[in-house]
């Protein structure tokens, strides 16, 4: 719902988000009640059910209906539906804590692949305190300075020389050790906490690159992963600029990386952004390549520097056919747009 709002308007959205409720409704019977709780969110309170399999039945029903096309002003519009499923008494007691817990349960079905519903269990509470903890804990690592950076090389294929270092972060937890991103970075960007993390990394990359300023080869650049909530606090360049010279670093030393998911929300002030960084002499690539939405006109639109294809098309080659088909197209692609590649992994 999100991409339709932001790519077709909110007016668009608004006649989706009707309809949508006109489909719930006709899913129900006339004693239950149908709610738009806020945003894109819709709640179902049945009063009376025949057992688990009656709302098994009707989550798979609204599946149903909500998967199919909506026709809204001569456009074929495609959104699912993720539903979380609470029963009274056995999930709560109270309609707060029944709906905390379908909430709970929604979420599950949504990162499980959407499109789908979820019974809540006990278990999902439980990792909803376990993120709740992680969240707390990364508070407290950007406090006590628990993160560090480890620098991956990047070498230039022809000559064999270093080029590049993406800047990758790690956190070193006192009761865990050390932290794969993978682990938090999606807490981090659900709770906001990745813009102070980001503006962390941003000054310890500058301050290595100004250590490296004399001992690194000519033109060598450190990569630095920026997400799409840096760009939308809309002050990304200007914090960049800032770092660089309060590190002694020169944006020649730079290189940022976007995944095309930047692109999605707010173009026009991720590009007034990314200009301006360019404007400066850092250079833009766009990372996880292939991967994103896949409009092509961006590359052009916004001077992209470099492209790196996703791990998972380099790692098929050269035994997977489609693989290696696709990596030639991006490669060509690259020559006729005047861009590097670089092939992640
Ligand atoms: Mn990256």
């Amino acid at each position: 719902f999100k991409q339709i709002n932001d790519t077709l308007g909110h007016r668009l959205g608004d006649l989706l988000l009707i309809e949508t409720a006109r489909r719930l409704v006709n899913c129900v019977r006339e004693s239950d009640t149908v709610a738009r709780v806020g945003g894109d969110e819709f709640m179902v309170v049945l009063p009376e059910i025949h057992g688990q399999n009656h709302l098994q039945t009707l989550a798979m029903k609204i599946n149903d209906n909500i998967g199919d096309p909506f026709l809204i002003e001569g456009k074929d519009l495609f959104v699912s539906a993720s539903i979380g499923l609470t029963l009274f008494p056995d999930d709560g007691t109270t309609a707060e804590v029944l709906l905390t817990n379908a909430d709970t349960a929604m979420y599950r079905a949504k990162s499980e692949g959407k499109n789908t519903y979820r019974f809540f269990t006990p278990d999902m509470q439980q990792q909803a305190l376990d993120r709740s903890r992680v969240e707390n804990r990364l508070r407290r690592a950007l406090r006590e300075g628990e993160f560090l950076l480890y620098y991956q090389p990047v070498v230039e294929l022809s000559t064999g020389k270093l080029v590049k270092a993406e800047a990758l972060i790690r956190w070193r937890d006192p009761e865990r050790g050390l932290v794969e991103p993978i682990e938090f970075i999606p807490v981090a960007e659900d709770t906001g906490l990745i813009v102070p993390i980001g503006s962390w990394v941003l000054q310890i990359a500058a301050r290595q690159a100004a250590q490296w300023k004399d001992m690194a080869p000519e033109g060598f650049r450190i990569g630095i992963n920026l997400s799409a909530p840096q760009f939308q606090r809309g002050d990304c360049a200007a914090l960049l600029s800032d770092i660089l010279e309060a590190e002694g670093a020169a944006p020649e030393q730079l290189a940022v990386e976007i995944t095309e998911s930047v692109f999605i929300s707010d173009k026009g002030e991720a590009r007034r952004q990314l200009m301006e960084m360019k404007s400066l002499g850092v250079q833009v690539a766009i990372d996880d390549f292939g991967t994103g939405f896949s409009s092509l006109s961006y590359l052009k639109h916004f001077s992209i520097d470099t492209l790196k294809i996703d791990q998972i098309f380099v790692s098929g080659i050269p035994d997977d056919e489609e693989d290696v088909a696709l990596i030639e197209a991006i490669i060509s692609m690259s020559r006729a747009l005047d861009l590097d590649v670089i092939a992640e992994g």
